[in-house]
């Protein structure tokens, strides 16, 4: 995966968005159906640019167009607990007034942070 934020190549009726933000490199929940796998890395980490990329660009944005944090990993699986990258994310895009799109089936959702 070589882009952190980038206006997303095929867009798929089903889960239609245009920027997307993949704070992990891979997704440790490994579903055997995923679609994702293929276009990801295999090893888990965090993709280093993400944060620093969209700070800027959530301050410049003029149209409050959403973002989907993440298409090609759970943005909230067990990596979350000690990066905290995706909550980094969600700051970052409520003081910017930009809309976000989470896509997880993990419990974190329901947690505090
Ligand atoms: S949680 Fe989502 S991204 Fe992660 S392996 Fe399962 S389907 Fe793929």
């Amino acid at each position: 995966m070589e882009l952190a934020i980038n206006p997303s190549k095929i867009i798929s009726t089903l889960c239609y968005s245009i920027f997307r933000l993949e704070p992990y490199t891979s997704c440790s929940f490994s579903c055997s159906y995923c679609y994702a796998r293929w276009y990801r890395k295999e090893s888990l980490g965090i993709n280093p640019k993400v944060i620093g990329i969209f700070s800027k660009v959530a301050k410049k944005i003029d149209m409050r167009i959403a973002f989907r944090l993440a298409t090609l990993s759970d943005p909230l699986q067990d990596l979350e607990e000690i990066a905290k990258v995706s909550l980094k994310l969600m700051r970052i895009a409520e003081e910017n007034a930009v809309p976000i799109i989470l896509n997880t089936k993990s419990d974190r959702i329901s947690k505090s942070p």
